[in-house]
């Protein structure tokens, strides 16, 4: 298929190579220079990426961003052709999404939220897991794309589901990370061996695919971005925004927010959101580390 992919950072990169690697013809196009991809054409601008594609698909930072890169001048608008198809991928507000997706319906265009899950090591090896909104016929039409950049594709119902899925889910990730760098924090001040905790931690029904991915990088403190701190806290945002409008109470949540606030007023923005764990351990006074044999 002909795709332009909007946006290089941590995770659309990967992804539109990915693209490319499956034989779509595809057009690149990033806000700051230097991040090309093999294979693909780059772009001047969004709407010289769009010019005569069948799909543009967006990997953008937030709401903000994704708002600018189709509407702003030299934005896709501009190209937009009857039939054409907008995916985006990025982690935005499911209102903003309706919003913008009613925008380009007057064109005879289709959009489609695809928010994913699996964080930089799926992105580059096309294992992503997508929530999507939008219908059965468009998303069926995306279906090599999806294939090429992931293994699963949950059809959440209509355009902004899948956004509103995604804040569900990362709601969950961030109270499970810092329940367990709590646990970490405690059991590094009471003595308790990180390396004999962790297997019994997922031999337990305590276990989680949090604790698979985040365990090996806190081993060799290894901080640097998979998902950078400042997006999950785009993201618990997002959530607390959500459940403000629909009065929803989310006192977890809430407490979290607090943790990751203190976490970017120190720095820690570009980090990996599991650097808040250096924060608690600051607090205590300990770091966790394994036991030296
Ligand atoms: P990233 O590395 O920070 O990349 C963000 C991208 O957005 C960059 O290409 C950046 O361009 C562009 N951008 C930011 N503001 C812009 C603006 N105003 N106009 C145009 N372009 C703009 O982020 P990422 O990790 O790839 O994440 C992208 C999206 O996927 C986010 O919504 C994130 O929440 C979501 N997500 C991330 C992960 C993950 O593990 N990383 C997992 C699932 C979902 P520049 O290069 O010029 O800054």
């Amino acid at each position: 298929m002909r795709v332009a992919f909007l946006g290089m950072g941590i995770m659309g990169r990967s992804m539109a190579a990915n693209l490319v690697k499956a034989g779509h013809e595809v057009a690149v196009w990033n806000r700051s220079g230097g991040k090309d991809v093999e294979g693909a054409r780059s772009a001047a601008s969004p709407a010289d990426a769009a010019t005569g594609v069948e799909v543009v698909w967006m990997c953008l930072s937030d709401t903000k961003a994704v708002e600018g890169v189709l509407f702003d001048a030299g934005g896709v608008e501009e190209v937009l052709g009857e039939g054409m198809i907008i995916a985006d991928s990025s982690t935005i507000s499911p209102s903003a999404t309706r919003r913008f997706a009613e925008r380009v319906k007057g064109r005879g265009v289709d959009y489609v939220d695809a928010p994913m899950t699996g964080s930089k090591i799926a992105a580059e090896s096309g294992s992503l897991i997508f929530m999507v909104g939008g219908d059965d016929a468009v998303l069926a039409r995306l279906q090599p794309l999806f294939q090429a950049m992931g293994k699963q594709v949950f059809h959440m119902g209509e355009t902004s589901k899948g956004q509103a899925t995604k804040l569900v889910m990362n709601l969950q990730i961030a109270l499970i990370y810092e329940g367990f760098a709590e646990a970490l924090t405690l059991a590094a001040k009471l003595g308790v061996d990180v390396e004999k905790l962790l297997p019994l931690v997922q031999a337990s029904m305590v276990r989680s695919g949090v604790v698979d991915y985040k365990a090996p990088f806190i081993l060799k403190r290894d901080f640097s971005p998979n998902f950078p701190l400042r997006l999950m806290l785009k993201d618990i945002r997002l959530a607390l925004d959500a459940a403000k409008e629909s009065r929803v109470r989310l006192p977890g949540l809430e407490a979290v927010e607090e943790v990751y606030d203190v976490a970017a007023e120190e720095g820690q923005s570009d980090l990996d959101y599991a650097a808040t764990l250096t924060l608690l351990e600051k607090w205590a006074g300990v770091e966790v580390k394994a036991a030296t044999k």
